[in-house]
């Protein structure tokens, strides 16, 4: 059976902030059979995942583009793949089935023929599919493999995370807070300080957009100093980390969203504290902690089950909704795990 398959594309790349007008929109004539002889998995996609990091793809430099298969550059025209939730359609690797719900690389359109890389099956286990992108899926794994694994928290010690209502950000937040750490966020507005200190149980949290100086701003929220920074933005909020850490801190680099559409802001830390305070700056990549993913899921079910973790999700309808959706991610448009819904299952 033949059908239309619709997905998005970039027109050229984008070397700064990114407008929807950077992309449009293709439509080509799908088959939903696989090829004789071909291992080719054929997927309905359901939700996908809009992400900052797609940003770096979209550029004509970058130098994440070389670290890893999924980070590879995106050419103007090109299929975008992209994190998600689908469905099989029709398979000829004998992995997948017909009607499989999967989770993994499908892509920004209504069909995807993966080859299976970072592909895999799943249980939805009762819960929402959507759940599966984000809070049980990779933003659920980097909060936790970057707090637990790169963090190394212990009990009591003082935590501060940025994008704090963001998809990373609010897990970590509540990972901490269940863990038995003091947690401060900042986030981009009032809506979204108050959601976390009333809903999701943050210690403080302050929007950064009403501070002249966060250097001043984080010596009131941490009078004793930062054991952990989990950063999410980088630039002037690093900085200012840093120069509020505590002996032997941790600062877990998730990601710098500051830095993505402005090649010409980069976090100038004081080099002398990470020196003589002996502080840790690790960078990570969830991908690389899919061992974990066992324990992460085993928790956090736990956690949404007893009632503890909150959802945050931020889902938009119709993949029309694909590039307002993406661009403002650096507006701060969202809260939580920002998600299309391609089609119903
Ligand atoms: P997100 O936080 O849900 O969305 C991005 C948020 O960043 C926005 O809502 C906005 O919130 C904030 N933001 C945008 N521009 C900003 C700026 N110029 N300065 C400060 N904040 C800004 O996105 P996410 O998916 O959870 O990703 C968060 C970070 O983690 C990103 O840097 C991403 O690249 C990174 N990441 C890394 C990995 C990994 O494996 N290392 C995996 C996933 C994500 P406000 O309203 O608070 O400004």
């Amino acid at each position: 059976m033949e059908v239309t398959n619709n997905y998005i594309v970039i027109k050229a790349q984008i070397d700064g902030e990114p407008q929807e007008n950077d992309f449009e929109f293709k439509t080509e004539p799908f088959s939903l059979s696989v090829k004789p002889g071909s291992k080719d998995i054929i997927i309905k996609n359901l939700y996908v995942s809009i992400d900052p990091y797609q940003i770096n793809r979209m550029k004509t430099v970058s130098a994440s583009q070389k670290t890893s298969e999924f980070a590879v550059g995106i050419s103007p025209g090109e299929v975008i793949d992209a994190y998600g939730v689908g469905k099989v359609v029709a398979s000829g690797n004998p992995e997948f089935e017909k009607d499989d719900y999967v989770v993994g690389l499908i892509s920004w359109g209504e069909y995807y023929i993966s080859k299976g890389f970072m592909l895999s099956k799943f249980d939805p286990m009762g819960f929402p599919l959507s759940y599966h992108v984000g809070l049980l899926g990779l933003s659920g794994l980097t909060a936790y493999a970057g707090f637990f694994e790169i963090c190394k928290p212990k009990k009591g010690e003082k935590v501060f995370v940025s994008a704090a209502a963001g998809s990373v950000g609010n897990l970590v937040g509540q990972y901490a807070k269940h863990f038995g750490c003091y947690v401060v966020g900042c986030a981009g507005s009032p809506n979204k300080v108050k959601l976390l200190k009333e809903k999701l149980g943050f210690d403080e949290v302050f929007n950064y957009k009403e501070e002249h100086d966060l250097n001043s701003a984080l010596q009131r929220y941490f009078p004793n100093g930062i054991d952990i920074y989990f950063d999410n933005v980088g630039g002037k909020t690093l900085e200012a980390a840093i120069s509020n850490m505590n002996l032997n801190g941790r600062v877990a680099l998730c990601g710098v969203i500051s830095e993505y559409t402005d090649s010409g802001k980069r976090a100038i830390p004081d080099m002398l504290n990470v020196v003589y305070k002996r502080i840790t700056i690790r960078g990570f990549l969830a991908g690389d902690y899919m061992n974990l993913f066992p324990e992460f899921l085993t928790l956090t079910i736990d956690h949404l089950r007893t009632g503890k973790m909150h959802v945050l999700e931020d889902v938009s309808i119709g993949l029309e909704n694909v590039p307002s959706a993406f661009v403002g991610l650096f507006r701060g448009d969202n809260v939580g795990k920002r998600i299309v819904q391609v089609a119903n299952d």
